[in-house]
């Protein structure tokens, strides 16, 4: 087959949300639509479950499932679907936004009964500000909960979307009696078992139709007539261009549990998501479907097995094909590699594979070469941009505890930090080394890690920092800047990239020092336009 024609028919994805509102679930059906996987219960909650008797056990666990999770692979109506996963989890933040780098759009899952949380404000903004195309499922309506037009609204101040439904509810929780679809026109009606006659639904050409009343119910024809009524009047027409721009957001009503509306979402899904789209890197925009392979790294997992050194270095594919025991250009080492098992990815196995294609996950088998953002390529020399580390929110610093282990634990701390696990900042006076983490559990994983993996003991002291700012100016020699660095020698360090990074210890330095340095910029990111 064409390359062309592979790309077109690939759609690489990841579902966001809130935990509990539905992810697992609904990724279960997805799966069950391929195929992929014959039960219910396949698929492994990569939750960290409260109250497990040690939560970074718990991390340690969640570990081990969430690398059969990583890339969920399906086949569905000739449509190569991969989906990516994305913890939930709020200490785990971090890995999600480096996960968004590498999808080509996202299913936001919205819980009736709890509208908009927390964590799907905050990933929606993230999609929003990388140009991602979203869609929006709003699941459990087998349970009472808001108001379909309520949390329309609700979902369109809290997460600044525009959104137009694609179906909609006929009644809810209890009185669930099905989904009209505007996308297709028919209705399915709600049977209360998880569907297994996935094609059962009902065309309603005209919504006047008496057949309707037969079918739901002559109040329920009513008010469903009136509703869909208001919603043409509200909401706009779809259309894919707005939705592929970002400017538009289709709403799927339905309950995961139940299989219920999941394959509206999955029909709508295959024929208006994006095929993999073209990707910024450095030196110039590349397009999927140039002939010369290029990805990059956006995950990685390691020592799964602590007695064996493995690292499964995940590279989304940019362009061209990628061919097993090919020689690739690693971008950053400068140096050819080839892999002679790389492994693409199916439900929950991962097999070798000889070719993959724009939009596929590779597994590449590592022993230390890579790092997340990494880039291979045919002989070009690109840099993907678009994965930056983001300011953590807690600081310690890190001492060895066992003076014989020293180059273990060098070892260990730099082979954790190139997963992504924390950020490492060097202080510039007297070269301590800080570990900053997005979660406070993490330096627990740290320390067991570094323990049971690479044989060192390592201990941490507090230390106040409030954020890390990476700085960016005009001028690196001016007289304000040098000022800068002689004034504030004692909070700069370097971070893993050697850029240099002020870390202010309170939020009232931070403005105090912005107002003092009018020429010096500061930002929570390390990559910034
Ligand atoms: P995740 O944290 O977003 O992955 O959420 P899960 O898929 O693990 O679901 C959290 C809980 O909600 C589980 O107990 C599910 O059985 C339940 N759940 C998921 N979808 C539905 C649904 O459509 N209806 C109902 N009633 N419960 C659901």
């Amino acid at each position: 087959m064409s390359l062309q024609k592979e790309i077109n028919r690939r759609r690489t994805f990841g579902i966001v949300s809130h935990p509990d509102a539905g992810k697992t679930t609904l990724t279960e059906k997805l799966l069950l639509y391929g195929g992929a996987i014959q039960e219910a219960g396949a698929v492994k909650s990569n939750k960290i479950k409260k109250g497990a008797a040690s939560d970074f056990m718990e991390i340690e666990r969640q570990r081990g499932i969430s690398v059969a999770t990583s890339v969920l692979a399906f086949e569905y109506n000739d449509t190569k679907i991969n989906i990516l996963d994305t913890p939930g989890h709020k200490d785990f933040a971090e890995d999600t936004f480096r996960t968004l780098t590498a999808v080509d759009s996202v299913i936001v899952v919205v819980d009736v009964a709890k509208g908009v949380e927390e964590q799907t404000e905050k990933l929606v903004e993230v999609c929003r500000m990388r140009n991602i195309p979203m869609i929006v499922f709003i699941n459990k309506m087998d349970r009472e909960g808001k108001d379909a037009f309520d949390l329309l609204d609700e979902i369109e101040q809290k997460l600044q979307l525009t959104v137009t439904p694609l179906s909609f509810p006929i009644g809810m929780g209890y009185d669930l009696k099905g989904i009209y679809n505007l996308f297709e026109k028919n209705i399915r009606l709600f049977t209360g078992e998880s569907s297994k006659d996935i094609n059962k639904t009902t065309s309603i050409d005209d919504l006047n139709d008496t057949a309707l009343d037969n079918l739901i119910g002559a109040e329920s024809a009513q008010t469903l007539r009136e509703e869909l009524e208001m919603v043409e009047g509200i909401y706009p027409e779809f259309n894919e261009k707005d939705y592929l721009d970002v400017k538009l957001q289709p709403v799927f009503y339905g309950s995961a549990l139940h299989n219920f509306g999941v394959k509206e979402l999955l029909d709508a899904f295959i024929k208006i998501a994006p095929t993999p789209r073209p990707k910024n890197a450095e030196e110039r925009l590349v397009n999927p479907k140039e002939k010369d392979f290029s990805g990059f790294v956006f995950k990685i997992h390691a020592n799964m097995d602590p007695k064996h050194r493995d690292r499964l270095a995940f590279v989304k594919i940019v362009s061209g094909t990628f061919e097993r025991n090919k020689p690739y250009k690693h971008v950053r080492l400068d140096k050819n590699l080839k892999f002679s098992s790389p492994n693409a990815f199916f439900a929950e196995k991962k097999e070798i594979v000889d070719v993959s294609y724009p939009g596929d996950i590779v597994g590449l088998h590592d022993t230390g070469n890579f790092k997340i953002g990494d880039t291979l390529t045919s002989g070009e020399i690109l840099h993907y941009k678009g994965i930056p580390s983001f300011s953590p929110e807690h600081f310690r610093y890190i001492n060895n505890a066992d003076p014989m282990k020293a180059k273990q634990l060098a070892k260990g701390i730099d082979q954790l930090m190139d997963e992504g696990v924390a950020q490492l900042f060097t202080l510039e006076l007297n070269g301590r080394k800080v570990i900053g983490t997005v979660g406070a559990l993490q330096f627990e994983v740290i320390q067991y890690r570094l323990e049971h993996e690479y044989g060192a003991k390592c201990s941490y002291e507090n230390l106040n920092v409030h954020k890390a700012c990476w700085m960016d100016t005009k001028d690196w020699k001016s007289e304000e800047f040098l000022d800068f660095k002689r004034v504030k020698s004692k909070f700069l360090a370097k971070d893993k990239q050697g850029q240099l990074v002020f870390l202010a210890d309170s939020a009232f330095s931070l403005q105090m020092t912005q107002q003092k340095y009018p020429s010096i910029k500061f930002h929570f990111v390390s990559e910034f336009e």
